[in-house]
């Protein structure tokens, strides 16, 4: 699945390679299978059939009914109407999230302040956990929605996701996750969650780009944010993109059957990739929970270097990293949730993640390592404070 044999990629957490097996389930809906899915004739009810499938394969992935998939175009999207329609539809004015959320929950909900609602953006610890106490003391009675992320992206923390549904449900609140990270590398089961919303994105786990879901609890009542034709139960409009969403579905069955696989041997590889750089690189310090982590996660902070200069050796090297979330990167700014952990400026800037797949070898880690001390080494000596960090 490596797009190039000599090239070692490490950032699966911003994107992962589409499966061979999704490719091949996609193609004929990119050949002969064109028909309109709401169209009444043959054409149609092929392409119909096949949504109808995949949405069996991603309602069984997190143990929901087919009938509360809802597709959207990717984790974005269902973030956006996860918020958006459910404030429209309460008509409450106060909506409750996490100050490490996303751009994709942080930016709609800064939307809603310009446009007068109340947003409560909670602390985290060090670590990255919401604190359930916190939680309850910014519940009230106008409270639309309390969405906290499943896992962090940049620092892969785990949230205490069905403690804080309750605690949103016994103030009568609705509850959204973005488990856009989540889905796929840890087992998810909305009904033993309990949470109302539950944001899915198919290009992290070896799907299409551009295709996502939201689950919508059956009976949870909440607003289109697209208007048109009606699809999808008159909740998204626009004709569905479908070769994305039989590859989102064939992903989502993989990435099912595959699950305890991925867990052992990803996690595996990732407390080794952790193992090796704490003993070969001086002055670093791991970053997120130890033990409440999605299993492919590493975030390290480097000091004394720069982790955008880091980035662009490892790059030379032929190793793709990253500082944090691929999407923030064109907003140039310091990364929001290692500001939010209460990093100094030198923490956050010293940072980087390391995002591992299934196609990861402990080859491949191995060589990352010994280039990342290599060029840390180098980066250091070439710093005006080298004498404290060499
Ligand atoms: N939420 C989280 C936690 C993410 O990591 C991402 C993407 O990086 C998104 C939402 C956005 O998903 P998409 O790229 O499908 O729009």
């Amino acid at each position: 699945m490596s797009a190039q044999a000599d090239r070692i990629y490490l950032d699966n957490a911003a994107s992962t390679p589409v499966a061979d097996e999704v490719i091949q389930e996609m193609l004929p809906f990119l050949k002969n299978q064109y028909g309109n899915p709401s169209s009444i004739h043959y054409y149609g009810r092929e392409t119909s059939r096949a949504i109808q499938n995949a949405r069996k394969q991603i309602a069984s992935l997190i143990g929901a009914n087919p009938r509360e998939i809802i597709f959207t175009s990717g984790g974005t999207e269902a973030d956006n109407f996860a918020i958006k329609g459910t404030v429209q539809y309460l008509k409450k004015t106060h909506v409750i999230t996490s100050s490490i959320e996303h751009d994709a929950v942080l930016e709609p909900c800064k939307s809603l302040e310009d446009a007068g609602y109340d947003v409560t953006f909670l602390p985290v610890t060090r670590e990255g956990f919401v604190n359930p106490s916190d939680l309850k003391n910014a519940l009230r009675p106008e409270t639309a929605l309390v969405s906290v992320m499943y896992a962090n992206n940049e620092i892969g923390t785990i949230q205490p996701i069905r403690d804080l549904a309750r605690i949103a449900h016994e103030a009568g609140t609705a509850f959204h996750t973005d488990a856009v990270q989540a889905v796929g590398k840890v087992p998810i089961n909305v009904k033993d969650l309990g949470v109302d919303l539950l944001s899915m994105s198919s290009h992290k786990i070896n799907g299409p780009k551009g295709v996502g879901a939201l689950y919508i609890r059956q009976g949870f009542k909440i607003a289109p944010i697209i208007h048109g034709g009606g699809q999808e139960s008159l909740l998204r409009s626009g004709t569905e993109n479908v070769h994305s969403i039989v590859g989102f579905g064939k992903a989502c069955e993989l990435a099912q059957n595959r699950l305890p696989q991925y867990q052992q041997q990803v996690s595996k590889l990732r407390d080794y990739f952790i193992a090796q750089i704490q003993q070969k690189i001086p002055h670093c310090r791991l970053n997120g929970s130890a033990t409440d982590r999605i299993p492919n996660n590493v975030h390290f902070t480097f000091f004394g270097v720069n982790g955008e200069d880091l980035i662009i050796k490892l790059d030379e090297n032929r190793i793709a990293a990253s500082t944090g979330s691929a999407c923030s990167v064109k907003k140039q700014k310091p990364s929001h949730v290692l500001k939010a952990l209460g990093f100094s400026y030198e923490e956050i800037t010293g940072s980087l993640r390391l995002s591992l797949g299934l196609q990861n070898t402990v080859q491949e880690v191995d060589r990352a390592v010994l280039i990342l001390a290599q060029v840390i080494e180098e980066l250091r000596s070439l710093s005006p404070f080298k004498s404290k960090y060499s």
